[in-house]
């Protein structure tokens, strides 16, 4: 790992956000002004976590560094157990490993040709959206619904996101295409073999808590207990649940920046106490790998 990502101190006391977008995906802030809203709101160490990108990653690291914020380089893949959408955060990411890149370029084709399916499909329905208006919107890799929705909102087919959604772009609307996923379990082993942590995302909006334990039994690390759209009763429920798998606590705000009106950050926080136990689990984990990846290296 290069040393934009290097370990820094831990952080002690204070809160931490470990579920964060910005515009390299369906957010609306760039890292240097994600960073600034967590400097504002005290936090002592952040992860982005783009959807199906780790493209922000080094901007994050360096904007986190220069205020002297902790950061994790993440991202949330989105994947599918038992014909449920899971998302699966990986945190600690190594964001050049080659498998993970090459995966992550497969997820942002998939996500591209979806835009162009839905497009159809609006069009279809005599709404005269084009692809390229929703392309040049996102001006990312890894567009998704929001853009489509902020791309009706701007020319004026729907008078507000939550319109678009509501009309045209939730499960089971008019212009909502699946995408391919990858089971929840291969989602694990990616973010594993690129030296991560993987923890699984607001259980409480998902209603897929019967397949924990077998995640956990398959090395799932964490469960996101903390969520803005968890109350306080499904967190301590998530608590409980992360205590009886031996699964790591991490949470976030899920901030997408404006997007969604008042951003979300700082309205969700993470006692850092859970971020120290995070952080270690991984330094220890790699202290393990080092030896024996120097081992390989000499006997190869
Ligand atoms: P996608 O990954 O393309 O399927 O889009 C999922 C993203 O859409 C989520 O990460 C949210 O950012 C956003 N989203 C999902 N449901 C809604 C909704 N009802 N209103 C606004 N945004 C939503
Ligand atoms: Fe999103
Ligand atoms: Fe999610
Ligand atoms: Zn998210």
């Amino acid at each position: 790992m290069n040393d934009t990502f290097a370990p820094t101190p831990r952080p002690g006391p204070g809160f931490a956000d470990l579920h964060l977008h910005t515009l390299f995906s369906d957010g609306t802030f760039s890292p240097e002004e994600l960073a600034g809203h967590g400097a504002r709101h005290g936090l002592v160490a952040m992860a982005l976590t783009d959807h199906d990108t780790v493209e922000g990653c080094a901007r994050m690291a360096l904007a986190c560094r220069k205020l002297g914020i902790q950061s994790i380089a993440g991202a949330e893949l989105t994947a599918e157990q038992d014909g449920n959408e899971v998302h699966i955060l990986g945190y600690f990411l190594d964001v050049e490993d080659t498998r993970l890149q090459v995966n992550l370029r497969q997820f942002q084709t998939v996500r591209q040709n979806r835009i162009h399916e839905m497009v159809a499909r609006l069009n279809r329905l005599k709404i005269p959206l084009r692809a390229e208006t929703v392309f040049a919107l996102a001006n990312c890799h890894s567009p998704g619904r929001p853009h489509v929705g902020r791309a009706l909102v701007q020319e004026g087919f729907c008078g507000s996101l939550d319109e678009a959604f509501d009309r045209f772009l939730k499960k089971n609307r008019p212009a909502y295409v699946p995408k391919f996923k990858i089971s929840a379990l291969e989602a694990i082993a990616l973010v594993h073999q690129a030296g991560g942590l993987a923890s699984m995302a607001h259980p409480g909006l998902n209603r897929s808590d019967e397949i924990i334990p077998a995640l956990a039994a398959a090395g799932l690390d964490g469960l996101e207990c903390f969520h803005t759209k968890h109350t306080a009763a499904m967190t301590a429920y998530y608590l409980d649940i992360a205590a009886r798998h031996h699964l790591l606590v991490t949470g976030g705000s899920d901030c997408h920046g404006f997007s969604k009106g008042k951003p979300l950050i700082g309205g969700c926080k993470l006692p850092a106490v859970y971020y120290d136990r995070l952080n270690q689990h991984y330094q220890a984990k790699a202290a393990d790998r080092a030896p024996r990846a120097a081992v390989a290296a000499q006997s190869s």
